[in-house]
């Protein structure tokens, strides 16, 4: 029941101010977000990488309300990949964006967050890496696929993200299936309404499944976004039964969670991706998080009391 209560509370500019401000917010944003600046990190990417890690770089932030701050995210991307280029880091981080921090919900939102996504995505394939368009709320998708369809005419294996809880997403699942795109899949992070989502944990799990055996048995490159060990399991049969080889799929977690578990399936064999949250604009992403698991709340309220 929290879940909806800490999702609506992601986008009131009022809990912002006063989580930000929290005494003990520091230290529980630590877990999930891992540092200010492209100097924290790059840290990270290496003992990542040294685990057998690979990476996929997002620096934390969404729903801008200018121009300029649409400019700044790109340019923030572009320092991201000149220091990954820098430090020979290139092949081992991708890059995660969401195109509402690139600009996509302001005036000529859609063309803004095109002209400015192309040369991140550019940079990204300089290097020998790319880029993967985040999934946001379902109001932001069409704009996201078109997007990802255009950038996919110079640049063949930039990413999209789908989630399992909306309706439209099988549908989505088998055109992406056929034309052979990067397609991570995850659960779903937004509060959506039941006109546009499945409500039902248990089947949304089950939508998750489908949705990964389409993406098996597809021409794409599946990525499995969850932490779900049914769900992973589900995933490593799947694609031993579509034939797969390990450098034809890889699963995905979050920075900071599970840690474990990413390492023995690295020690598999299996490619396993981190996805590592920096920078200042961490509210949004640190809510998700909180929402996904009640436990954590209950942790983020112990601290600021014994502060
Ligand atoms: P759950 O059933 O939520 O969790 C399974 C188990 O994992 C839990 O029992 C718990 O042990 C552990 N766990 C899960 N979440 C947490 C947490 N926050 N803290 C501690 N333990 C936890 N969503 C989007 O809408 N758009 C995106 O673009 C997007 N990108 C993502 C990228 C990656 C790599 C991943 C892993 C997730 C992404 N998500 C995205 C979030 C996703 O939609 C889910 O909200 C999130 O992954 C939780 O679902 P789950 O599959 O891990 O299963």
């Amino acid at each position: 029941m929290l879940g909806p209560v800490i999702l609506a509370a992601s986008r009131s500019d009022k809990m912002r101010r006063f989580v930000s401000a929290a005494p003990g917010t520091k230290q529980v944003v630590a877990r999930f977000i891992a540092g200010e600046t492209v100097d924290d990190v790059v840290p990270i990417v290496r003992e990542l990488s040294e685990r057998g890690l690979e990476v996929t770089l997002d620096v934390v932030g969404e729903d801008i309300t200018t121009v300029e701050q649409s400019y700044a995210a790109r340019d923030a991307y572009l320092e991201l990949i000149g220091r990954l280029e820098e430090l020979g880091l290139g092949e081992r981080a991708e890059m995660s964006v969401k195109l509402s921090m690139f600009g996509q919900s302001l005036d000529d939102g859609h063309e803004l967050a095109l002209a400015n996504v192309r040369p991140v995505v550019e940079a990204a394939a300089g290097i020998g890496t790319t880029v993967t368009l985040d999934a946001e709320d379902h109001t932001t998708l069409d704009s996201m696929f078109a997007i990802h369809e255009e950038l996919r005419k110079d640049f063949p294996q930039t990413g999209c993200v789908i989630q399992a809880y909306l309706f439209r997403t099988e549908d989505d699942a088998r055109r992406l299936a056929a034309n052979g795109s990067r397609v991570r899949i995850v659960k779903g992070a937004y509060k959506e309404p039941a006109s546009v989502a499945i409500q039902d944990k248990p089947e949304i799990d089950k939508a998750y499944v489908r949705i990964m055996k389409i993406l098996m048995e597809g021409k794409g490159y599946p990525m499995i976004g969850s932490h779900d060990p049914r769900l992973i399991s589900v995933g490593q049969e799947l694609a031993r039964r579509a034939g797969r080889k390990p450098d034809e799929y890889e699963f995905q977690m979050l920075y900071g969670i599970r840690s474990e578990e990413q390492n023995r399936l690295a020690a598999e064999g299996h490619r396993m991706r981190v996805y590592t949250a920096y920078g200042t604009d961490w509210y949004g992403y640190f809510m998700r998080r909180l929402a996904e698991k009640p436990a954590n709340l209950l942790f983020f309220v112990r601290s600021i009391l014994t502060k």
